[in-house]
C-alpha cells in the first residue's frame, strides 16, 4: 500500500532545510530560478558524503569498476544516436482555462473524463511533444551548426568512450564504468522541493557483460543497490522494488527495477537499475561507424557487450536521507524540564558533521584551550565543528537538529578536579539515545572513526 500522503511534514522539512543550511532555492534574490536550488553549507557535506560513499563503493572497493568524468556539453550526433533528440520528450497538455502547463500523465480522469488538476477545467488542448534537453551553442556564432546539448543524462558519454576505457583499463568482462556529474533536463513541472529538478546530479554505473549474463547481473545490482540504501540509512520498510511492466519499459530493455522511497510526498523512483541489452552500443557503432565490439579472448568471437545500468539521482537520494531522517521527539532542557526537539537522525556515516567540541564554560581559558586541542585532534580524521555559545543544552539541541551524531564535553573532570581516574577524559554524547560517556581523549580518534566510516 502507498504511505499517506504528508505535506505538513514535507513543509517542516523544506523549511529545516533552509533555516539550517541545507538546501537554498537558486537565485532566491531575484525571486528564485524554478527547478534548480543550491546547496548550502550542510547540504553540500551532506551531498559529498552520499557520492564519496557510492564512489567507494562502487568504484575503489572493487576490482571490476573504473571511473569516469565526461563534459556535460555534448555532441548533437551522440544525442541523435542514443535516440535523445528524436524521443527524449514528454506529452503536454495546457490548460485553457488556468493556462496551467500540465504532462499528460498529470491529468485527473473523472468518469473517463479528463480534468485538469489545478482547477478542473475540461477545455484542453491537444497533447504536443516537448523535448526536455537544453540546447545550446557552441562558438561565437549561433548557427545550425554550432547546436549542442547539456547532457540529459551521464551514461551516454560512457557509453561514447567505452573503447577508449575497455584499451586503458585492460578490463575483461564483466567490467563497469561508473560516473557521478551534472545532467540536465527541461522538466515541465518541478516540484516536490528536489525530487524533479531541471539540474540535477547522477551517479551511474554502465557495467558492461556477455548477453546470457544481462538477466542475472540485473539482480545482482538490484541487491546490491538495495543494500546500499540500507548502509546510508535509508530503512528497508521504506524502500520498494518495482518491476516495471512490459508496456512502461523502454522497449530495448529486457528488465527494469526502479527503486522507489516512501518520501512524505508519496512513494516515488530513487534510481532505475535496467538492463539495456546491447542497445546503447550499437546505436553508437552505427551512428560514429567506429567498432565498440568488445573481443573475447577464451572463444576468439567479437561481439558488442550488453549493459546493466543502475542508475541513481544524488538529489532525490540527498532528499530521502533528510526525510527519512527527520524526527521530533523530547529531550531535556538545562533544568532536566522535557521540551521538544528537532533532531536528524543521519546515519553517522552521512551525517554533515560527525562530531560538535564544547568546552562547558567559554570563559575558562584552560577549558576553551583544551577544546580547541580537541578539535585539531580530530579534524584530520572528520568534519568537526566547535561551538563555545549558550547553555550546553543548548548547544546539544542545535547540533541535534543538524544531524551531528556525537558531542564532545570539556569540563573540568577533564582535569581531574575532582576525581584523577578521569583525568584526560570528555563526555561523549549520543544524539539519539542522548546518554554521555566519559572517554580518554587518547582513545577518541579511533572509537570515532570506527562509527564514521
Ligand atoms: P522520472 O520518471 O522520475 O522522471 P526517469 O525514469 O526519467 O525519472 P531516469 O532517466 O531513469 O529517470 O534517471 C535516473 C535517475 O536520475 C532517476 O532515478 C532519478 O534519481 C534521477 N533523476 C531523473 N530526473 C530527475 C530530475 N528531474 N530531478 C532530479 N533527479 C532526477
Amino acid at each position: 500500500m502507498n504511505p499517506p500522503i504528508d505535506s505538513q511534514r514535507m513543509e517542516k522539512i523544506v523549511s529545516l532545510c533552509k533555516r539550517r543550511g541545507f538546501i537554498f532555492q537558486s537565485s532566491e534574490i531575484y525571486g528564485g530560478l524554478n527547478g534548480a536550488w543550491d546547496y548550502g553549507p550542510l547540504g553540500v557535506e551532506l551531498k559529498r558524503n552520499l557520492k564519496n560513499y557510492w564512489w567507494r563503493t562502487m568504484v575503489h572497493e572493487r576490482d571490476d569498476v573504473v571511473g569516469m568524468d565526461g563534459a556535460i556539453l555534448t555532441h548533437p550526433a551522440v544525442l541523435k544516436a542514443s535516440g535523445h533528440v528524436e524521443g527524449f520528450s514528454d506529452p503536454m497538455i495546457d490548460c485553457r482555462t488556468c493556462k496551467a502547463h500540465l504532462r499528460s500523465d498529470q491529468l485527473v480522469d473523472k468518469k473517463g473524463v479528463r480534468q485538469c488538476p489545478n482547477c478542473g477545467g475540461k477545455d484542453l488542448t491537444e497533447a504536443r511533444q516537448f523535448n526536455l534537453m537544453f540546447e545550446t551553442h557552441v562558438g561565437a556564432s549561433a548557427e545550425e551548426s554550432s547546436v549542442a546539448y547539456l547532457r540529459p543524462e551521464t551514461a551516454q558519454s560512457i557509453f561514447t568512450q567505452f573503447k577508449n576505457i575497455l584499451e586503458v583499463s585492460r578490463k575483461k568482462l564483466p567490467f563497469g564504468i561508473a560516473q557521478i556529474g551534472k545532467a540536465f533536463r527541461n522538466e515541465i513541472n518541478p516540484r516536490n522541493f528536489t525530487f524533479r529538478s531541471r539540474e540535477f546530479e547522477q551517479m551511474e554505473l554502465e557495467y558492461f557483460c556477455r548477453p546470457e549474463q544481462g538477466m542475472e547481473l540485473l539482480e545482482y545490482w538490484k541487491e546490491e543497490r538495495l543494500k546500499f540504501y540500507e548502509n546510508i540509512g535509508l530503512s528497508r520498510a521504506n524502500l520498494h522494488v518495482l518491476n516495471v511492466p512490459d508496456e512502461d519499459r523502454a522497449f530495448y530493455s529486457k528488465g527494469t527495477y526502479d527503486i522507489e522511497y516512501d518520501f512524505p510526498f508519496g512513494r516515488q523512483e530513487l534510481e532505475g537499475v535496467a538492463y539495456r541489452t546491447d542497445y546503447d552500443l550499437s546505436q553508437h557503432q552505427k551512428a560514429s561507424g567506429k567498432s565498440l565490439e568488445y573481443f573475447g579472448e577464451e572463444t576468439k568471437e567479437r561481439f558488442i557487450p550488453h549493459v546493466v545500468e543502475p542508475s541513481a539521482g544524488v538529489d532525490r537520494t540527498v532528499l530521502a536521507m533528510i526525510c527519512e531522517a527527520y524526527a521530533e521527539d523530547q529531550a531535556p532542557n538545562d533544568k532536566g524540564e522535557m521540551e521538544s526537539r528537532i533532531v536528524l537522525r543521519f546515519s553517522p556515516r552521512m551525517a554533515p558533521v560527525k562530531c560538535a567540541v564544547f568546552p562547558l564554560l567559554k570563559n575558562k581559558e584552560q577549558l576553551v584551550a583544551k577544546a580547541k586541542e580537541i578539535v585539531a585532534l580530530l579534524r584530520p580524521h572528520m568534519a568537526v565543528f566547535y561551538d563555545e555559545s549558550g547553555a550546553i543544552g543548548r548547544r546539544y539541541r542545535r547540533q541535534d537538529e543538524i544531524g551531528t551524531p556525537f558531542g564532545v564535553t570539556v569540563d573540568f573532570e577533564t582535569f581531574g578536579e575532582k576525581d584523577q581516574a578521569l583525568r584526560d577524559t570528555v563526555t561523549l554524547r549520543d544524539r539519539d539515545s542522548m546518554k554521555q560517556e566519559r572517554v580518554s581523549i587518547g582513545e577518541l580518534v579511533k572509537f570515532l572513526s570506527s562509527r564514521i566510516r
